[in-house]
């Protein structure tokens, strides 16, 4: 009687994917494990798969006739509490288990091998006929097994003369040739340790507050310190302290911050303990670094979003840098959370989190007000520093001036002192690209993607129109498509359009620009940083990535080209966005010995989101802005669940999303459900968009709406349903 095995099988299409069952066949009994990956076969493919249980063959609830397990890999098995975590996750976000399994496995990539060399049995150092040979004989018989690397390091003789000498001593038997695994190397860190700061006063109380919820109570703990205030230093302390007890921990950052200068920092502090995880990585690379940390060989795991889902044991404490970042939520499919995800992960694994942020977001400091986390504050910074002032222009009387340009007269002033200084600047504005849209000055026409209907964005570099949903391209037109005319004109400045002016205005100042298009390239964000860093570049111009974490010493001057941007988002956070922005940017100015200095430009002067982060009143922000919350029903006095229908068929969708509407009323569940309207991004990819909003007091409810909607499966085939639980943007 053969045994089964239960498959979450990564079917590729939604509607069929799920859980299904495979013989396992003799040869691989031994190898699978709960948690091991598979290949299986389904509908006449190979696909993968994560075992996730055993049962006997009478136990299977039907028995038509089933298929084998086709292959294993045998490298790693998922430890348990990723099961779990997976299947918690499936429950909460409403995507399937092998959605989350999968971003818990590495690359399916091959290890990468080495030959190893060492002396055949029996045979002794004859005379040799090439004097190299002998040389190599005589290394592998005192060091063997030993790599050709390693034997050309010891002799001094280049690379390619050992191999020579090796294939011939291999080819008369003399020498064995076998090949090993590389990862099993033991992992070269040459850092040097650093000796660590003596703390202040404020980082040793809470650092013992940190410990000592550690060792107890194991809420989350939400630590609001001000940029610089040193709060990176007590992240050091605490971990140095969880390792102490032979545990691990992770430490989640946004992905941008994830610099080197981020990563030399712990490096530097923890030789040759640190695994790194981030997108830019190879396959090779990030199998590497996922294995070192599964075979426990690595005790610190940096890493942005998705390395929270890292293969990590004994996990003793999660640290949430910049908790309020929005890209630790994964904006699409499966939607997900990391910090959400840290926090169930914490619990199945007994570990502490610790939030930290400048400018926490409004739900974490009101649950910490609240006492649901626990709450510690950093006031100062280390260096005693006040932040910088910050100066509001208001642009509208930049325009009744005469002055149309994306620099006002204040901000120009300014720079030109600074650069004249020899000081650095960062300007900021967050729209990457040249122009936001291209518009003919005779008839109105504007050029639009053809699948999303939002305008194309003007690219300088490359001289195109591209579309920021889709990444749909075309050669920017000198003449009008509509009419003709030659009076086409680029509207709405992009970080191209900034570099551009700063170019024109300074000629011979170097300048970067650090945005989603310039650092796509690897090494490239790199690069940019050293060249700033080194003082090669004078000026920085970028989106909200460079708001981030980023410490220079020399910058004198933050320039915020337009507050507006985010200001004017449709979405209910917009506010908490451009309040965290400005604080953040103007964290980045005077961090040295120079005093820094801050100024943002926009329309809105009057709004509260610029009036308090210019002004540093924090509490006055969070308190206005919860009462705005409250009145409004939103988070986080709310839960919210955004249901996504989308298909080519315009009315099909909104049919579909009104009979879902229907449906969930009938439930008479305690939600609130708004819509369907017209998503903000109403066409991508020539698929229409709807959505339906609900709201409630207690998450449970929500979750059951998303039990109800899974039986609902297949409702409009031609309509896609997905949600996205605690949504960060309604886009
Ligand atoms: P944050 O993460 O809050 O922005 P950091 O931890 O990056 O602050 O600290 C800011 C700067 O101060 C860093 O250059 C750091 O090395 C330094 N620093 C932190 N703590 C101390 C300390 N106790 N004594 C001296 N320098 C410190
Ligand atoms: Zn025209
Ligand atoms: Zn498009």
């Amino acid at each position: 009687m053969s045994e089964l095995a239960e498959v979450a099988v990564d079917t590729k299409h939604p509607a069929i994917k799920g859980e299904y069952y495979y013989i396992v066949p003799e040869p691989l009994k031994e190898k699978l494990k709960v948690g091991s990956r598979v290949k299986v076969p389904f509908n006449g493919r190979t696909v993968d798969g994560v075992v996730i249980g055993f049962l006997k063959e009478e136990e299977a609830p039907c028995d038509f006739s089933l298929k084998e397990i086709s292959a294993v890999d045998e490298r790693y098995v998922l430890p348990p509490f990723m099961l779990e975590l997976a299947e918690r996750l499936s429950k909460y976000y409403g995507a399937h288990i092998i959605d989350f399994l999968k971003l818990m496995l590495p690359p399916d990539v091959s290890l990468p091998r080495e030959a190893l060399y060492s002396a055949a049995e029996a045979s002794e150092a004859e005379s040799f006929r090439s004097k190299i040979q002998g040389e190599v004989f005589r290394v592998i018989k005192d060091a063997g097994p030993i790599t050709s690397d390693d034997i050309s390091k010891i002799l001094g003789l280049p690379p390619s003369k050992v191999k020579g000498a090796l294939s011939s001593l291999v080819k008369k038997g003399l020498v064995k040739k076998e090949f090993r695994l590389k990862i099993w190397d033991h992992y070269e860190d040459d850092k040097k340790p650093v000796f660590p700061p003596q703390l202040t006063s404020e980082q040793s109380k809470v650092l013992e507050e940190i410990n000592q919820n550690i060792e107890n109570e194991k809420k989350p703990v939400l630590l609001f310190g001000v940029t610089g205030s040193g709060k990176t230093e007590v992240y050091i302390r605490a971990i140095e302290k969880v390792l102490a007890k032979g545990q691990k921990a992770l430490v989640l950052v946004p992905e941008i911050s994830l610099t080197p200068q981020m990563t030399e920092r712990f490096r530097s502090r923890f030789p040759g303990r640190v695994a790194v995880l981030h997108s830019r990585l190879s396959d090779g690379e990030r199998f590497r670094e996922w294995y070192r940390i599964y075979r426990g060989d690595a005790d610190i795991t940096i890493g942005a979003r998705s390395a929270v889902f890292a293969p990590i044991r004994e996990l003793g404490l999660i640290i949430v840098d910049e908790e309020h970042e929005t890209s630790y939520k994964n904006m699409e499919f499966p939607f997900y959370d990391a910090r959400q995800v840290a926090r169930f992960r914490a619990e199945l694994q007994g570990a502490a989190v610790l939030f930290g942020s400048a400018t926490p977001s409004v739900e974490s400091f009101y649950r910490a007000v609240k006492g649901e986390f626990g709450f510690l504050k950093l006031t100062r910074r280390v260096t005693g520093k006040p932040l910088p002032p910050v100066e509001i222009v208001d642009m509208r009387e930049e325009l009744k001036a005469g002055n149309k340009h994306i620099f006002s007269r204040k901000l120009c002033n300014e720079m030109d002192a600074a650069l004249a200084r020899g000081e650095q600047v960062i300007l900021f504005l967050n729209r990457r690209g040249h122009s936001t849209f291209v518009l003919c000055r005779d008839c109105g026409y504007v050029l639009k993607c053809p699948h999303c209907d939002i305008s194309l964005t003007y690219h300088m570099s490359d001289k195109k129109g591209k579309c920021h949903y889709c990444g749909f391209e075309v050669k920017a037109p000198d003449t009008c498509p509509n009419c003709d005319s030659r009076r086409i004109r680029y509207f709405g400045s992009g970080t191209e359009k900034v570099e551009q002016e700063i170019k024109i205005r300074y000629p011979g100042i170097g300048v970067v620009r650090v945005d989603a298009d310039s650092t796509s390239r690897k090494g490239a964000l790199e690069e940019m940083l050293w060249q700033f860093k080194s003082g090669k570049a004078q000026v920085m111009v970028g989106t909200q990535s460079i708001a981030k974490g980023l410490d220079f010493p020399r910058v004198s001057l933050v320039g915020i080209i337009a507050a507006d941007v985010t200001l004017n988002l449709p979405d209910f956070r917009a506010g908490e966005r451009t309040f965290q922005l400005i604080s953040q940017v103007a964290g980045r100015a005077g961090r040295g010995d120079i005093p820094g200095k801050v100024i943002v430009q926009t329309y809105c002067p009057e709004s509260l989101a610029v009036r308090a982060a210019c002004q540093y009143r924090f509490k006055d922000f969070y308190r206005e802005e919860l009462i705005n919350r409250k009145r409004f029903e939103y988070p986080p006095f709310y839960f919210l669940m955004n249901l996504i229908f989308t298909g080519v068929d315009n009315d099909k969708v909104e049919a579909a999303a009104i009979k879902v509407r229907k449906i969930l009323e009938e439930k008479g569940l305690q939600v609130k459900i708004l819509g369907p309207i017209p998503a903000p991004r109403f066409k991508v990819k020539d698929h229409f968009r709807y959505n339906l909003l609900l709201k409630s007091k207690d998450q449970e409810s929500l979750i059951r709406a998303g039990d109800i909607l899974k039986q609902l499966k297949g409702f409009d085939r031609k309509v896609l349903l997905s949600w996205d639980m605690d949504p960060q943007d309604l886009m």
